[in-house]
C-alpha cells in the first residue's frame, strides 16, 4: 500500500515523518493518511481513498480544496512570478481589502501565525516599553519560546508542559492565566498592571478544542488594557475571515488594538499577518525602532491565494456565513443526538464552522482545566474510527473539526451514520 509505504520511508527522514507533530497522530492506533489530492469538501490519499475533510489543512480550506477561482488567479500569478522580495500591487490589493474590510489602519504580512503572534507582541513591548506578556493556559500562539508555557494544540496533545529547548529566561515574562476567568486577571493587573505590555489572547480558543470566551471576560480584558495601557491582541489566526469575516471582534463586538491573522488570509498558502491602529502600526521598521523582517513576506503567489479567497468570502458575505452557520448548527445537532443515544456523556462547543465534541461527563468545558478532564482514549477511538470509515477528524482531541462551504448535508449524514456504527 502507498500510504504505508510513503509515510514509512518518511519516518527514516522527517522527525516522527512529518513537519509539525499533531500530523503524526500521536496517541492513535493508525498512520496517518499520505494526502495526494483534494477537492471541494474531499481529500484523496495515495491509496485512492476518498475522506470528507474536516481539518481543512488546520483553517485555511474554507472555500473547499482547489476552489477554481483561487487557481485560476494563482496560476495567472505565477505566470509572471514567484518571488521578487520588492513591492507588488498584489501586496497592496491585499492589504487594502483586508483593512477596509476588518476596519484596521494597517497591516504587516509575516509567513505564519506563529511569525504574526510573536511579531505582534514585540510590537506591543516596542510601543509600550514594557516586557510582561499575560498568556491564558490552553491557548496557543505558535512556537515561539515565550509563548510555550501551557500552551494549547500539539503541545497539549503530547502533554508537554512547555518544551524542552527553551531557556527559563524566556519565558519569564510570561505571566499565565486562567482563560474566562475574570477574577484572575483582574488580580494579575492589580500585581503587575504597570509592566504589562500586552494581553495574548483566542477570543474563541481552539487550540484546547474550541472553548468560546464568555463576553464578559473578553470586556474585562478590553477595560483592563485601557486602564493600564496595555495592548489588546486578539489572536485570530484562527478564527479570522472563519467565525464572521471581521472574527471574534465582529461577533462579541469587542475592538482589539492589534489583531494577528493566518490560515485564510493566505488561501491556504504560508501566511500570515498582523495588524492595528496606524498609531501602533507605524512603529514598525522601516519607519519606527520595532524590528521586523521578512525574505518571503507579501511573496506575490501567496498574496494572490489571499487575495481571492478573501475576495470571494467578502463579495458573498452573509449568505456565505450563513452558510456556515446552517451546516454547522447540523453537524452539532446530529452529533448530540447519536451521542445520546449512544449514552455517550459529551460536550460540544461550537463556534459557527469550527467545533469540538469533548467527551466528558462535566456539564462545560470552559477553559484549560476543563478540556484537560476530558476523556482522550474515547475521542482517539472516536478519530481513529471515522478516519477509516472516511471522515477526515482532527486526531487530537485538542483541535477543531472544520466545515467548508463544500460540504453539504449528505456529508454531516454520513459523519452521524458511520458515528453511529462506532462501538465505545
Ligand atoms: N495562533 C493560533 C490561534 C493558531 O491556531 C495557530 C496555529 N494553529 C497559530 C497561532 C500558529 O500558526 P502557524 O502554525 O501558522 O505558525
Amino acid at each position: 500500500m502507498r500510504n504505508e509505504m510513503i509515510f514509512n520511508e518518511s519516518l527514516k527522514y522527517m522527525p516522527g515523518g512529518v513537519n509539525s507533530p499533531v500530523r503524526a497522530f500521536k496517541g492513535l492506533n493508525i498512520n496517518p493518511p499520505v494526502l495526494k489530492k483534494g477537492k471541494g469538501q474531499f481529500v484523496y490519499d495515495e491509496d485512492g481513498k476518498k475522506y470528507v475533510d474536516y481539518v481543512g489543512a488546520w483553517g485555511p480550506m474554507i472555500l473547499g480544496h482547489c476552489d477554481e477561482e483561487v487557481l485560476e488567479f494563482v496560476k495567472q500569478t505565477l505566470e509572471n512570478s514567484i518571488a521578487f522580495g520588492a513591492p507588488t500591487e498584489l501586496e497592496l490589493k491585499l492589504a487594502s481589502l483586508v483593512c477596509e474590510t476588518i476596519g484596521v489602519d494597517m497591516i504587516r504580512f509575516v509567513n505564519s501565525g506563529t511569525e504574526a503572534t510573536m511579531s505582534a507582541v514585540r510590537l506591543a513591548r516596542g510601543y509600550t516599553n514594557r516586557s510582561l506578556i499575560v498568556k491564558f493556559m490552553g491557548c496557543y500562539h505558535g512556537h515561539y519560546d515565550g509563548f510555550l508555557v501551557s500552551a494549547g494544540s500539539g503541545v497539549l496533545t503530547q502533554g508537554i508542559p512547555g518544551s524542552s529547548g527553551v531557556p527559563l529566561d524566556s519565558i519569564k515574562n510570561t505571566i499565565i492565566a486562567e482563560y474566562n476567568d475574570i477574577e484572575g486577571i483582574k488580580k494579575i493587573f492589580e500585581s503587575y498592571g504597570d509592566d504589562i505590555a500586552c494581553v495574548l489572547v483566542e477570543p474563541i480558543a481552539g487550540n484546547m478544542g474550541v472553548v468560546p470566551s464568555k463576553r464578559e471576560f473578553l470586556m474585562e480584558l478590553r477595560r483592563l488594557c485601557t486602564n493600564y495601557g496595555a495592548i489588546l491582541i486578539f489572536d485570530e489566526v484562527m478564527t479570522g475571515f472563519r467565525v464572521a469575516y471581521k472574527g471574534a471582534r465582529e461577533i462579541y463586538g469587542v475592538e482589539a488594538d492589534i489583531v494577528t491573522l493566518g490560515k485564510i488570509i493566505g488561501g491556504g498558502l504560508p501566511c500570515g499577518a498582523y495588524a492595528g491602529r496606524r498609531e501602533i502600526m507605524e512603529n514598525l521598521s522601516p519607519i519606527g525602532p520595532v524590528y521586523q523582517a521578512g525574505t518571503m513576506s507579501g511573496n506575490p503567489v501567496v498574496m494572490a491565494a489571499g487575495y481571492a479567497t478573501l475576495k470571494k468570502i467578502y463579495d458573498s458575505k452573509k449568505s456565505f456565513y450563513d452558510r456556515l452557520e446552517k451546516t454547522g448548527l447540523l453537524l452539532e445537532e446530529s452529533l448530540r443526538k447519536v451521542l445520546n443515544k449512544k449514552g455517550l456523556p459529551h460536550v460540544i462547543n461550537r463556534a459557527g464552522s469550527m467545533l469540538t465534541v469533548f467527551f466528558t461527563t462535566q456539564d462545560r468545558v470552559e477553559n484549560y482545566s476543563h478540556a484537560k478532564k476530558c476523556n482522550i482514549n474515547i475521542y482517539n477511538k472516536f478519530a481513529e474510527e471515522m478516519i477509516k470509515m472516511g471522515n477526515y477528524v482532527s486526531p487530537s482531541q485538542f483541535e477543531a473539526l472544520f466545515i467548508s462551504i463544500k460540504h453539504t448535508e449528505e456529508d454531516i449524514e454520513k459523519f452521524v451514520e458511520d458515528l453511529d456504527k462506532i462501538n465505545f
